[in-house]
């Protein structure tokens, strides 16, 4: 495994990571990610040996480091391999310190939020639509009256889950990780994922359980915290990965978590989260994995719908190039327009904070004007966050690439 520290070495200050970093290029308040990564990070590390108490994140002598957005672009562009986000993300965390405002422990705890939030949906999604109210939250909380947040489904994928029957002449297993926004926000897309999935001959088991991966811990800077996470949700999937089942996730930024992120940002090197590292797919690398088997359904009917197709920063990330497009060209009729636009600028929790609302709106700006410019009937991204940011900037209505596959199927409409 790649120790990321090391890897600050490699920098050849080319400044190609600051050419590409979107935040950086909307503010002043950020300097960009070689002065806040690997430059800051020798700092970092000499002063580690003097404050930093055994076991924890060396300090950081900068406070621009809470306005890298954490979206990645910046080790992905690196000709060098610096792991320039990673080196960031950890760096933050030795600036919080674990200590998060209120506001920053509410939005990085999705599975509370979603408990406390469905049996009481209604009342909570009257308030999310209200603008005194989210008025009133911007200014006691902090998060950005105008900022993307999805009303509460009201229901849990969970329960659709446990009432839905099994196929039975299965010819693969794989055990289903559907995350917080699927369960809490958006049930049915994990119905219509489940479904594709049986139409490929999967025998689907939804692991109960499931709780939040950490992520949003992670980004805004509690590692305790996100660790513990993490080995919740490890413990759940363990026995699903001893056993051999493949595990698919639908959010492509929680599935890298437990592809990648929890050994390499959160140092958790025991053997399980290799296990069950080693056995993590992104759905659509999934499928496509499927078809050049041969054993992908491409019975496809027509979907003759314009759709430009953003591919999110986290799913650049897992380094398994655009699965979603390959499998959009198997559906007759439907017009594919890619993204060349980097973000959307939400990065899973940072748009919605009061101070970055608009850093985040700056930043997607081009993507937003590049998808309306599309003439589009729907858009597609992978990542929830970034959907609901893009349907709130571009004003376009933005599914996951396993509906689409799923209207192509004629399991649902689009
Ligand atoms: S792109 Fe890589 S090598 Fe170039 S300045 Fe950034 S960190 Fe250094
Ligand atoms: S992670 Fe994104 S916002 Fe942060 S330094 Fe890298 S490119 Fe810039």
């Amino acid at each position: 495994m790649v120790d990321v520290r090391l890897t600050l070495d490699h920098c050849v200050k080319c400044n190609i990571c600051t050419t590409a970093c979107p935040v950086a290029a909307v503010t002043p308040l950020f300097p960009g990610p070689k002065y806040v990564g690997p430059q800051a990070e020798r700092f970092r590390l000499e002063l580690e040996p003097m404050i930093a108490p055994e076991g924890s994140e060396a300090p950081s002598p900068d406070h621009s480091i809470d306005y890298c957005s954490g979206c990645g672009i910046c080790s992905q562009v690196c000709p060098q391999g610096v792991k320039i986000a990673e080196i960031n993300t950890r760096a933050r965390a030795a600036y919080v310190g674990g200590q998060l405002p209120l506001r920053n422990q509410l939005i990085a705890r999705p599975d509370l939020l979603g408990t406390l939030g469905t049996p009481f949906a209604p009342i909570a999604n009257a308030t999310l639509s209200s603008q005194p109210l989210r008025g009133v939250v911007e200014s006691v909380l902090g998060i950005h009256a105008e900022a993307p947040l999805p009303p509460f489904a009201g229901r849990t994928f969970q329960q659709w889950a446990s009432r839905h029957r099994r196929v039975r002449n299965a010819v693969r297993s794989v055990a289903y990780f559907h995350g917080c926004s699927t369960n809490y926000y958006e049930p049915g897309l994990g119905a219509l994922t489940v479904q594709v999935l049986e139409r490929n001959g999967c025998r689907v088991i939804v692991p109960r359980g499931q709780t939040c991966c950490g992520l949003p811990l992670q980004s805004n800077g509690d590692f305790p915290a996100a660790r513990a996470a993490a080995q919740r949700l490890v413990n759940t999937l363990l026995p699903y990965a001893e056993a051999g089942f493949d595990i698919v996730a639908t959010s492509t930024s929680c599935g890298l978590m437990l592809k990648r992120e929890y050994i390499e940002i959160l140092g958790l090197d025991a053997p399980e989260f290799k296990i069950v590292s080693e056995r993590m797919w992104d759905i659509c690398e999934y499928l496509w994995h499927l078809h050049e088997q041969g054993e992908l359904q491409t019975d496809f009917r027509p979907v003759p719908l314009t759709m430009p197709y953003h591919a999110p920063c986290q799913q650049k990330g897992h380094g398994i190039g655009k699965p979603a497009l390959d499998l959009f060209g198997l559906i007759p009729g439907l017009r594919v327009a890619e993204m060349t636009s980097a973000c959307c600028g939400i990065a899973g929790t940072y748009g919605l904070k009061k101070e970055k609302y608009q850093i985040a709106m700056d930043v997607g700006a081009p993507l937003f004007a590049e998808i309306r410019a599309t003439g589009p009937d729907v858009a597609a991204c992978d990542s929830e966050t970034c959907r609901w940011q893009i349907a709130h900037g571009s004003g376009v209505r933005t599914v996951h690439p396993i509906e689409v596959l799923a209207a192509a199927y004629g399991i649902c409409d689009m």
